[in-house]
């Protein structure tokens, strides 16, 4: 077959599934993740699709891939295997005829773009606010508002995963970028400036990196605890911190723990982590995931009917990444066969992801672990009958959490510690009481709390 042919029917599919498309998705989706989508080539079997970057993509696989591939699939008339190549960029030119973009919008959107390595997505917009993570969030902002000296400054959010760390930190990137077209902003994950150092010591470029960083209006990186252990980054890195912090320039960390819990990290740089302000986002209640989802479905077409829409936010509580997975799911099956969804539904076309939030469930036996390993313990130390003092705190910790975290009952507990339902009542009721009056307890319930969380 000539190339032009090739084209011609590659094409011919990509226009048909996106018309598929079109009539899926809300307008302004499908001008943000579809319209910058170009088709790369189709071998009858393959089709590839290009786009600009590894973000664009992520998401795009995340959210639509399987709407994508339906529609290419219907649109081949067969099944068709969908992947994508980045590093296409989308040709203006080729931009809609029905949406031409005037010259003085284009200037303010090509300002408007998304700093380097963040996700057009991830705006304060877009981010739910719930009681678990405002203080986060206030925080987050408040460190936007001031030019000089700021007491939330160097700002350090930790949480476990899936719970927004990444993207409140994007959203403070786009809100310094629209603030100050000029600031400097350098957002970037922890392993990238790990590269980028690694990189710059082989090239002798170090004096590059060193200035690159301490030019910066905003230094954010994410997942900071990746800096443990590497010492003499953790050196490079504590002299850029005292740069910019000496010239209020603002800093934002995040990672999956406080810094006091980062293992190997050198204590002068927990302490400069710590003189700001230090912030948790803890795990999302039922509401707060109902308005994710709620939130979400309005960049689609379809609807889903709000009982639906709460059985997924009650069924799937471990992570917001999984929560949307699980309604772009739904709205693929949907999109497919129309119609209306019942719970029975729901629960068939979410199986595996339900089977798999049960498995997440934990047992006694990995929360008796976990706490044995924190304090050094054997398992058997906590279901033993000895009782000194060391011993009782983790002991109550343990059934604290097997309690919070299974679905196992108190007689059902207290016989995985060789004790009755009355001593893990007393465990619980105890652990609750101490951890408002006594910090160290807190924080180690905290800590243990998020370890859990992860297994
Ligand atoms: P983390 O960095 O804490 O692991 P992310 O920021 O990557 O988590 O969030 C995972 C996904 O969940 C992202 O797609 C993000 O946009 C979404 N998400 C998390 N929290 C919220 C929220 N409060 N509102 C809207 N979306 C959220
Ligand atoms: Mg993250």
């Amino acid at each position: 077959m000539k190339n032009s042919e090739k084209n011609e029917i590659l094409n011919t599919i990509w226009d048909s599934a996106t018309k598929q498309l079109k009539n899926l998705l809300n307008e302004e989706t499908y001008a943000q993740w579809i319209i910058p989508v170009l088709p790369v080539s189709y071998d009858g079997k393959k089709f590839i699709l290009g786009v600009s970057d590894e973000f664009f993509l992520s998401w795009l696989q995340d959210n639509f891939g399987e709407i994508i591939a339906n529609a290419v699939s219907k649109a081949a008339g067969k099944k068709t295997i969908l992947n994508f190549e980045i590093g296409h960029t989308h040709p203006e030119e080729k931009a809609p005829p029905e949406k031409p973009v005037k010259k003085a919008a284009k200037s303010k959107a090509a300002k408007k773009r998304a700093p380097k390595n963040c996700h057009n997505r991830h705006t304060f917009n877009n981010f739910v606010v719930g009681p678990e993570n405002e203080f986060a969030v206030a925080a987050a902002k408040s460190i936007l508002k001031t030019d000089g000296p700021s007491p939330a400054n160097p700002l350090f959010i930790y949480g476990g995963t899936g719970l927004g760390k990444t993207h409140l930190l994007q959203a403070v990137a786009h809100e310094a970028a629209e603030k100050n077209p000029d600031a400097v902003i350098e957002y970037l994950s922890c392993e990238e400036f790990l590269n980028l150092y690694l990189e710059s010591l082989n090239t002798k470029m170090h004096a590059r990196f060193r200035n690159r960083f301490r030019k910066a209006d905003y230094l954010l990186i994410d997942d900071i605890h990746f800096i443990a252990k590497k010492t003499s980054l953790q050196e490079e890195f504590f002299n850029t911190f005292n740069n910019l912090y000496n010239a209020d320039k603002k800093i934002l960390l995040t990672s999956d723990r406080r810094p006091s819990e980062i293992n190997h990290l050198e204590d002068r740089l927990v302490s400069r982590f710590d003189s700001g302000l230090t912030v948790d986002i803890q795990p999302l209640g039922v509401e707060t995931r109902m308005a994710i989802l709620q939130k979400k479905q309005e960049e689609h077409l379809i609807k889903i009917d709000n009982n639906i829409l709460f059985f997924i936010a009650d069924k799937i509580t471990s992570n917001v990444r999984r929560l949307e997975g699980a309604l772009t799911r739904l709205l693929t099956f949907l999109s497919l066969k129309g119609g209306k969804l019942t719970i029975d539904d729901t629960e068939r076309i979410l199986a595996p992801m339900l089977e798999d939030e049960i498995s997440t469930l934990l047992t006694v036996e990995t929360i008796q672990k976990t706490v044995a390993d924190h304090f050094d313990l054997k398992v058997a130390d906590l279901t033993g009958n000895k009782r000194p003092r060391n011993i009782a705190v983790p002991r109550m910790m343990a059934m604290y959490f097997s309690r919070k975290m299974t679905d196992k009952s108190l007689p059902e507990i207290g016989s995985c510690f060789g004790k009755n339902h009355a001593t893990v009542l007393h465990a619980v009721k105890e652990m609750d009481k101490r951890q408002k009056v006594d910090n160290t307890i807190k924080h180690t319930l905290s800590l243990l709390e998020r370890q859990l969380q992860n297994v």
